[in-house]
């Protein structure tokens, strides 16, 4: 049951970022969504994350990504956190499997945060 499956992953995921954290934060939406473009993927809206835990905790956060992903059937072409513009708040972690209109523009940008927004977890580059 696919509802059941988001609920579960939902509660697993957040709980295991707080674990790593140590601080109360919340997954307050888990969607899965389709562009109209062709883009496809998941998003964690999420409260009381911010870049710095990323930063610190990335190396155990990766693991927690893959596994939501794989998890619910999604291979995302890149994994990334978009913050409140001009802030160190992060909103929502993002996994998109890029169509191919939306590829280049990934694939163009360079660093951890390729536009101010941005910060880039995973990117699986096209040979
Ligand atoms: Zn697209």
């Amino acid at each position: 049951m696919m509802t059941e499956e988001l609920l579960k992953n939902r509660a697993e995921f957040e709980e295991k970022l707080r674990k790593l954290i140590g601080r109360p934060v919340l997954l307050i939406e888990l969607d899965l969504f389709a562009l109209p473009c062709g883009c496809a993927g998941i998003t964690a809206n999420m409260r009381g994350l911010e870049v710095d835990d990323l930063d610190v905790f990335e190396p155990q956060i990766l693991p927690l990504v893959k596994e939501m992903a794989a998890n619910l059937g999604v291979k995302p072409t890149v994994t990334f956190a978009r913050l409140v513009p001009g802030s160190s708040i992060v909103a929502s972690l993002n996994w998109r499997t890029l169509c191919l209109r939306c590829y280049p523009e990934f694939a163009r940008g360079e660093g951890k945060m390729p536009r101010p927004d941005l910060y880039m977890l995973m990117f699986e580059r096209k040979k």
